[in-house]
């Protein structure tokens, strides 16, 4: 009687066995329903045996094996079982985090080819003067308000707005307020600009070997036309008729890079897998995947798991940016993962980056990656822009702008041109302070401070969330004195807006793009030019093409020099040059003025200089030195507990329950750099080693005494290659 072994979302390291009578080794990768303790579940057939290490008679039977699907692929299967033996994981969690949510439910899927799903507002729909509906259709009403909401709706909410609904869709499509979504793609193909000297060099090196695998790192300065050099290599692939995965951070740009790959490629079908899209939306993208009629899969982090049958390419776009490690649970880096896909399907895989991550780059200078450089600009007359940092301790500043950055502000905007200021810290002030006694607002569950939010009147907490009314006297002392000490974007808007009362200033982070139309609103102001200063976090330091951006500032970037983060000087420097390359993208050349108080530090110097390679340089030689990554490998066993000494000790104990051989090295238990985070205390065990393999060997005979300590109040979880401490 055949048996089979499933993969189920269950935090113990093992497959569990059903009885299947009418299982074949066909089934395996498909979904099944089994009972689990009083409940049914859904889980994935990764085995299919005659034999059972428990008798027969204790084993209980599959109920259903799904036929909705093709089974999921073998290379995928074993991808997770990479993942799940690489991060110490369970097999079964590993799996089906990969299987989307709609998926795991035991309602079959039934993939209606719904090519006309989807449906935009028109111009004339957007200006329709809704007086003249009549008052009784109250649904034709609200229809027409979602649309004008989201642009963009699909059958499913039209549908979930009221049965009804679909009736109406059709009035509003006959007065043509409303049209299929279809045709926004019927565009006419992008022009493919004459390829420069360097991107052509690039696109025959790589296609020179597309069947064979092979890591690429294609360093290309912002603004050097990778993208175009992805297009390139895309077409190929879809000439040999072979699917490409590209991997892209978690930002806001999704859209515009899928619209750049549609337009490239108008008649080939692209789906875009990202956090924006609700259960069924991802599931349908997914199969298309799994099916192979999905020629191009953009996506983010968790897209790397999406089952390809045919999958000739992998892109991981700004490899460096750290989105691609998750931070909870199973702790995978996704680009670590691609190379991993790439190497057992034997292809190549290009990762892209102005400022590549110094462990790619230094697998690259020593030749286990292929390194590929644009140096240059591709954009005609466009060039990078001048950098020069203002000494702040040295000049007048006020409410944290400098003189020089006020002229200099004041001069775009008699040019015409567009700045960009740049603070990493959103609200208003990051610290409210008595003056008397120096009582600081922190929050009582973490151990942050609390963020002014004028505009609202409260102090918030930015890890958890917490929020209450900004206090008028101090609760230690009760003096009246206390005040906001520090900028935020909210107090940097405001102090623009009083030295420029004329000028149009626009803020972006967090706050003001909560929602995702507020994102193009915003773009088409930018582009429009309907603004002259816009002030911003990173969110605005990533790719975005600002044609007339002729000065960018930069305020308080100091902190993470002297960080207690090792990586905090390559984030910055990464940073910095992604917001620095905002400026000068056409034909106007580009200013970057960062305020400082550390104007000749090698850092800033290596950015005057556009010169990633010197940063590099330097940032690894301090990392052999201090014997951190990419010199030695690194696993973090972090512990949570409501009491610090709970998760000490816990840490304390595990320490000694595996003799960790002579080439791993096991640190004293620490507590984290966010001690407490939502009200539960955090330590953590760092172990490394020079070799991976032995760090390895280490974590697997570790995670299987760990399964076996049963440890109270006490929430533990290994990340292997940590990035945050
Ligand atoms: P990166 O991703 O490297 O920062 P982009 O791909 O955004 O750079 O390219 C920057 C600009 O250069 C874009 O506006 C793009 O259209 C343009 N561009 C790219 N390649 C060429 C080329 N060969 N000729 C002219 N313009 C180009
Ligand atoms: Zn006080
Ligand atoms: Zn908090």
């Amino acid at each position: 009687m055949p048996i089979i072994r499933v993969a189920l979302d269950v935090p113990v390291n093992t497959l569990f066995d059903y009885i299947a009578p009418s299982a074949t080794t066909q089934h395996i990768g498909v979904r099944v329903q089994v009972p689990f303790g009083k409940k049914m579940v859904i889980g994935i057939i990764i085995e299919v045996t005659n034999s059972s290490s428990f008798s027969k008679g204790k084993l209980r039977s599959a109920k259903y094996i799904f036929n909705d699907m093709p089974p999921l692929p073998k290379a995928l299967l074993d991808l997770f079982k990479f993942c799940s033996e690489y991060y110490h994981y369970p097999l079964g969690e590993v799996v089906m985090s990969g299987v989307p949510t709609r998926l795991r439910s035991s309602k079959p899927f039934v993939d209606k080819p719904q090519v006309k799903s989807q449906f935009h507002i028109t111009k004339k729909g957007q200006l329709a003067d809704t007086s003249l509906i009549s008052k009784r259709s109250t649904l034709k009403r609200r229809l027409l308000v979602l649309f004008r909401e989201s642009k963009v709706v699909n059958l499913v909410e039209i549908k979930e707005l009221s049965p009804g609904a679909v009736k109406v869709l059709k009035e509003l499509i006959e007065l043509g307020w409303v049209e299929e979504a279809a045709s926004v793609f019927k565009q006419k193909k992008s022009i493919e600009p004459i390829l420069k000297k360097e991107q052509m060099n690039v696109v025959k090196n790589i296609a020179a070997e597309t069947n064979q695998f092979n890591v690429w790192l294609l360093h290309g300065i912002t603004g050097s036309g990778k993208t175009e050099v992805y297009l390139r290599l895309v077409a190929l692939q879809l000439l040999q008729g072979r699917q490409t995965l590209v991997l892209i951070p978690e930002i806001s740009l999704t859209p515009q890079l899928e619209t750049v790959f549609r337009t490239r490629f108008p008649t080939t079908s692209i789906i875009s897998l990202h956090s924006g899209l609700n259960a069924s939306e991802r599931a349908k993208g997914w199969l298309k995947a799994l099916n192979g009629t999905a020629q191009i899969i953009l996506g983010t982090r968790l897209s790397v798991f999406t089952p390809i049958s045919n999958l000739g390419l992998i892109i991981v776009d700004e490899e460096q940016d750290s989105s691609f490690k998750q931070q909870s649970g199973l702790c995978y880096s996704a680009r670590d993962i691609a190379i991993f896909r790439a190497k057992y399907m034997n292809i190549p895989v290009i990762l892209g980056s102005a400022t590549p991550s110094l462990e790619s780059y230094y697998n690259a200078i020593n030749h286990r990656y292929r390194m590929l450089r644009l140096s240059s600009r591709a954009a005609d007359n466009s060039s990078l822009p001048s950098v020069r940092c203002i000494d702040i301790r040295a000049v007048k500043a006020r409410e944290g702008l400098s003189e020089p950055l006020i002229t200099a502000l004041r001069k775009k905007i008699e040019l015409k041109q567009q700045s960009l200021i740049f603070i990493n810290r959103r609200g208003f002030a990051p610290v409210l302070m008595c003056k008397s006694c120096a009582w600081i607002a922190t929050c009582s569950r973490c151990s942050s401070r609390l963020v002014v939010h004028l505009q609202d009147k409260n102090l918030r907490c930015h890890y958890c969330g917490y929020k209450e009314r900004i206090l008028s006297s101090c609760p230690e002392c009760g003096d009246q004195d206390i005040a906001p000490f520090g900028h935020g974007t909210q107090r940097v808007e405001a102090a623009l807006k009083e030295q420029f009362p004329s000028a149009r200033i626009l803020r972006i982070d967090r706050d003001s793009i909560r929602r995702k139309e507020a994102w193009e609103k915003i773009l088409e102001e930018i582009h429009g030019q309907r603004v002259d200063i816009l002030v911003g976090t990173q969110i605005l330091a990533k790719g975005h093409n600002f044609a007339n951006l002729g000065l960018v500032g930069v305020l308080n970037p100091d902190a993470s020099l002297y960080s207690t983060d090792f990586r905090a000087a390559e984030y910055l420097f990464s940073q910095l040059m992604q917001v620095a390359g905002r400026a000068g993208r056409a034909s106007t050349t580009g200013e970057v003025l960062i305020q400082t108080k550390f104007p000749n530090h090698p850092l800033y110097h290596a950015l005057q200089h556009h010169n990633y390679e010197e940063i590099a340089k330097m940032l690894l030689t301090e990392r052999k030195v201090a014997n951190f990554p990419p010199y030695v490998y690194q696993a973090l066993l972090r512990a949570e507990a409501p009491k610090l000494s709970t998760a000490l000790d816990f840490l304390s104990h595990v320490i000694s329950i595996v003799y960790p051989g002579k080439e791993v090295e096991v640190f004293d238990p620490v507590p984290a750099q966010m001690a407490k985070l939502k009200g539960m205390e955090r330590a953590h065990l760092l172990v490394q080693s020079g070799s991976r393999k032995e760090l390895q060997k280490f974590l697997t005979a570790w995670r299987v005494k760990l399964d076996k300590i049963s440890v109270r109040k006490v929430r533990w979880t290994l990340d292997v290659d940590p990035i945050e401490f």
